[in-house]
């Protein structure tokens, strides 16, 4: 189903290396690999002399220390975080005790709608519900830096608080988990949500920055056109849950069978929150029903 996306896998940074990945941009890949950070966390240094770092990373003292060293000599004014994933936001009190650096996010961890009864929050464990910013940006505000200028945009979908940031001066977007090179994100209820999701993919179709440095992987080039694969690729789970449904009602482990050809089996619980996801966006739209809310042990059949 995802080979309608042009992926690009290839990333092949060593872990905890300073390299240039465009003019004015540092990276610096974490070594925590996993089927959902792929090689690891990638955290970016803008500028010269007087730096920001986006997205500090795990709780990984090897990676702060290589984050620090890479800046040595210069001063980080401010710390950018894209969303409260484990993989992305602890490693933020370490690079602020040490720099002094200004912390700016959406806000702090929550989920995308009310918990319903009996539900707890899925994927907690890979949730930094400890993160707070010193400041919370709100969509379109612009911080400027010595020698950058950053706009945040609000991106939900594969977390409530999820942030993207255009680097105005190098006319790109740090896109966070929201939009990556080599896969779609995992977007779970209820700390994700579908049609945040979509409206935030929709929402980048009206930017104009050709290139997107992610949170995992290689950069995103042809970046609006990358965009459209993305909005066709859901929209064709969309269609394909729809069409096991036009069959007869269904459970979420019958839909996954049925969608997801040759699943990395570390990944059939992702693959089911992810449904599950598309399931509530198509019973808010009045196309699916089920019996009470939209659950991850429900069954669904078309209106
Ligand atoms: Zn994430």
């Amino acid at each position: 189903m995802s080979d309608d996306i042009p992926f690009d896998k290839r990333f092949d940074l060593p872990p905890d290396t300073v390299e240039e990945v465009v003019p004015g941009v540092r990276r610096v890949l974490c070594n925590n690999p996993s089927p959902f950070t792929y090689k690891g966390t990638v955290s970016y240094i803008i500028g010269r002399g007087q730096v920001a770092i986006v997205d500090p990373g795990p709780l990984d003292a090897a990676h702060s220390q290589a984050l620090l060293d890479a800046v040595r000599g210069e001063t980080v004014t401010h710390i950018f975080v894209t969303h409260t994933h484990r993989d992305h936001s602890p490693g933020v009190p370490a690079i602020k005790a040490a720099t002094g650096a200004l912390v700016l996010a959406e806000g702090p961890h929550r989920a995308s709608r009310p918990l319903n009864v009996g539900e707890a929050p899925r994927l907690d464990a890979s949730n930094d519900t400890d993160f707070r910013p010193d400041r919370a940006l709100a969509d379109g505000e612009v911080v400027s830096g010595n020698g950058f200028t950053i706009e945040a945009v609000t991106t939900p979908g594969h977390t409530a608080n999820h942030m993207a940031f255009a680097f105005r001066e190098a006319n790109l977007l740090f896109s966070g988990d929201h939009v990556m090179a080599w896969s779609t994100p995992v977007v779970a209820p209820p700390d994700g949500a579908m049609s945040d999701y979509m409206a935030s993919l929709d929402k980048l179709t009206r930017r104009s920055e050709p290139i997107y440095l992610p949170g995992h992987g290689a950069m995103v080039r042809d970046a609006p056109n990358f965009v459209q694969h993305y909005i066709r690729h859901r929209q064709g789970r969309e269609a394909s849950i729809l069409h096991r449904l036009s069959k007869g009602e269904a459970d979420i482990p019958t839909i996954v069978r049925a969608v997801y050809i040759g699943l990395d089996p570390r990944l059939v619980r992702a693959a089911g929150l992810s449904v599950l996801a598309h399931l509530e966006d198509l019973v808010t739209r009045g196309v699916v029903a089920t019996d009470g809310p939209p659950a991850i042990d429900g069954r669904y059949r078309l209106v």
